[in-house]
């Protein structure tokens, strides 16, 4: 019973972050300390791309989503020009 209880409350916490959080990508809807979804390991391989629009993306989410005609070079959050920040 206490384990039940434990689990569906540990389960609720992590819906509860993922909702409220802005830390997951726009596009693939990983969180950022995890990979994207073309890639299998987290880490050096797979960077982050910050947008000047405040936007952060995995740069393979971006680059795949930028490279379609639908996204016109556009931040897919707020679809204003996306550039990136340095
Ligand atoms: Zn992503
Ligand atoms: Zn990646
Ligand atoms: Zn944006």
């Amino acid at each position: 019973m206490k384990v039940k209880i434990k689990r569906w409350h540990t389960v609720g916490i992590w819906q509860w972050n993922m909702e409220d959080s802005t830390d997951v990508c726009g596009i693939c809807h990983n969180p950022f300390d995890a990979c994207c979804s073309y890639c299998k390991m987290p880490g050096d391989q797979c960077p982050l791309l910050w947008g000047k629009c405040t936007h952060c993306f995995h740069l393979h989410c971006i680059s795949k989503w930028l490279e379609t005609k639908d996204s016109e070079g556009t931040c897919p959050m707020d679809r204003q020009p996306f550039e990136a920040a340095t």
